[in-house]
């Protein structure tokens, strides 16, 4: 197998990495990462020497670096995306950029080099905020800000090439991810940096949004179990089943940072913030996957992770 992925310096893209390389250590896999400020190399330091991994900077909105690229791999996995719903509020133009030119950029040229297999990574985000039960992958998207719509647009994209033209797509729909090497930007880290250095969080409006959680490695065994397993043209929720509320997230990291109320400030809410977010994830379930780790123990680890390596957040908050 020769794998491209993109994006592969992020925080997703670098923990998939080093679990397909664990997993199938004869597979050879090609990033494709443009290094924008979330894309960090020291995530894959220990890869230097390996031989079945190579990196090429470039951007997936770049069509003859990305045809040059594609030739060499006979699968992908598109991870690479601004990924950030704050900044996307700020300006969302290099979302749609990115988000929807680059995965159309990518298909296109996937289609042009015959390649076997394109896994689109996406969001619950695009189904939008559902107040009770939860959203299986024939509902219809619904997303509420510049994030969740350039992602929508590039999923609808991803599925029309298998329509148009039988390109061999899957798309999957993933909940947030939590886990190492994630940008401190992004509610768990950033919380955990705030409290390391003795400040406040800020948790939004009232705190009682919900969001499912799931640790990042089983996503990664996900998106590997749909690309042996998925069929061209599906698309797959990935659920973790760990619905929190941020207040309940928040009061997690105090216990665990032994801090207490005082740490917390509440501030304006998001604009447009979805209530709740919520996938149905039996379809996969059904197909023999479903999240094999511990929320607690995981979240535990997580927050080990940040307080034992400050040398890698710490450049990045700057
Ligand atoms: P991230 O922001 O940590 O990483 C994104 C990576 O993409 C970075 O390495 C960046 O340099 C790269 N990139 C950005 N623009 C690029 C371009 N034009 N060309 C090439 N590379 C580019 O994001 P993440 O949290 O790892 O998310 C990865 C994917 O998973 C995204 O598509 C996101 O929508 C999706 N997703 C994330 C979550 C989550 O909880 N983080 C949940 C569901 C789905």
């Amino acid at each position: 197998m020769r794998l491209l992925v993109t994006g592969g310096c992020g925080f997703i893209g670098s923990n998939f990495i080093h679990y397909m390389l664990g997993k199938y250590p004869n597979y050879q896999i090609v990033n494709l990462d443009k290094l924008t400020y979330a894309g960090n190399p020291a995530n894959l330091k220990d890869l230097e020497n390996n031989s079945n991994y190579s990196f090429i900077q470039g951007d997936i909105c770049d069509p003859v670096m990305v045809n040059e690229t594609m030739k060499k791999v006979d699968q992908v996995v598109n991870f690479a995306a601004e990924s950030h719903v704050d900044r996307s509020i700020e300006d969302g133009s290099i979302f749609v950029m990115t988000n929807v030119l680059g995965t159309n950029t990518l298909l296109q040229s996937a289609l042009a080099n015959n390649i076997k297999k394109f896994i689109h990574i996406s969001t619950d985000e695009v189904y939008g905020s559902i107040k009770e039960g939860s959203f299986t992958e024939k509902d219809t998207l619904n997303p509420s800000n510049p994030y969740s719509s350039s992602k929508a647009g590039s999923d609808l994209l991803a599925l029309s090439y298998y329509t148009t033209y039988g390109l061999p797509v899957c798309v999957t729909r993933c909940t947030n991810n939590f886990g190492p090497y994630q940008y401190p930007e992004k509610l768990i880290p950033f919380f955990i940096s705030r409290l390391m250095d003795g400040k406040k969080v800020p948790v939004h409006g009232t705190g009682l949004n919900i969001r499912d959680w799931i640790y990042v490695e089983d996503h990664c065994s996900a998106i590997d179990f749909v690309l042996h397993k998925g069929t061209s043209g599906e698309i797959y929720n990935i659920d973790g089943g760990n619905e929190l509320t941020n207040l309940e997230i928040t009061h997690l990291l105090l216990k665990i940072l032994d801090k207490n109320e005082s740490s917390i400030e509440y501030v304006e809410d998001r604009k447009g913030n979805d209530f709740r977010y919520s996938l149905n994830g039996s379809k996969l379930e059904k197909m023999g996957w479903k999240p094999k780790y511990d929320f607690e123990t995981t979240f535990k680890q997580t927050v080990r992770w940040y307080v034992e390596n400050r040398w890698w957040w710490e450049p990045l908050k700057r």
